[in-house]
């Protein structure tokens, strides 16, 4: 099988000698761009499997990076940035990038954003998409008959709470923005859409989480939304 091959664009020297240094070691075949306009080209000439991708960039902005690349391929996305750019996070993510890592980051961390990455991109391209049955865990979704299990026991869920967790299934491994989610779910995001979402998710992780207060399905971002984990 051949090595991944991730895309760097980051301006950075530093960080981008830190991302390809560690993509080399652990067994990634790396490409690095250091413009916007040069990863565009770049991953439309190589086709990479994952892009991982500075918000701040010289000529250009990060988010204009996703939306031109999303015209045309659904390659995962993951967004690096600098916690000043925490509303470019957001936008980034409601742009269609699929992950982020938050400026000063671990190598683990990143790794471990890269192993969720290709675990969301192997769902994508296995049977369970197609399937109208999701199993991740003890949660179990038969989305043509409309219902959900946890260990085989019906869940009582209300036509909000159902859809959210449709939602955030058939999203697994992925960030959804609180916008997003409102967006999908009431058709708007006013604010208080976003205080609902905070109520519903509640009372949905009151019914599928062992402990809500440490929830293993549904992780929150804080500030930004939601990610069910495959477990
Ligand atoms: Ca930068």
């Amino acid at each position: 099988m051949n090595k991944p091959l991730i895309m760097v664009v980051e301006d950075d020297t530093a960080v981008r000698n830190l991302i390809t240094t560690t993509l080399e070691t652990h067994e990634y075949r790396f490409q690095a761009a250091v413009t916007g306009e040069t990863a565009i080209l770049e991953v439309a000439t190589h086709n990479p499997d994952v892009i991982l991708l500075d918000l701040g960039l010289p000529d250009m902005d990060g988010i204009a990076v996703i939306q031109k690349i999303r015209t045309w391929s659904k390659t995962p996305i993951i967004v690096i940035s600098a916690r000043s750019e925490d509303v470019d996070k957001i936008e980034a993510l409601d742009a269609g990038a699929d992950d982020y890592l938050t400026k000063p980051f671990s190598v683990e961390e990143l790794l471990a954003r890269l192993r969720v990455t290709f675990r969301r991109l192997n769902d994508r391209n296995g049977d369970s998409v197609q399937s109208s049955i999701f199993q991740n865990g003890n949660l179990k979704i038969d989305y043509a008959a409309g219902c959900a299990f946890m260990k085989e026991k019906e869940l009582h869920l209300t036509p909000i709470e159902y859809k959210l967790l449709c939602l955030l299934s058939k999203n697994v491994g992925k960030v959804l923005t609180h916008t997003y989610i409102t967006k999908e779910i009431w058709g708007s995001a006013w604010d208080n859409d976003v205080a609902s979402l905070r109520v519903f998710m509640a009372t949905l992780r009151k019914k599928i989480e062992e402990n809500s207060s440490d929830p293993k399905y549904i992780q929150t971002h804080i500030g930004v939304g939601y990610r069910m984990l495959r477990i």
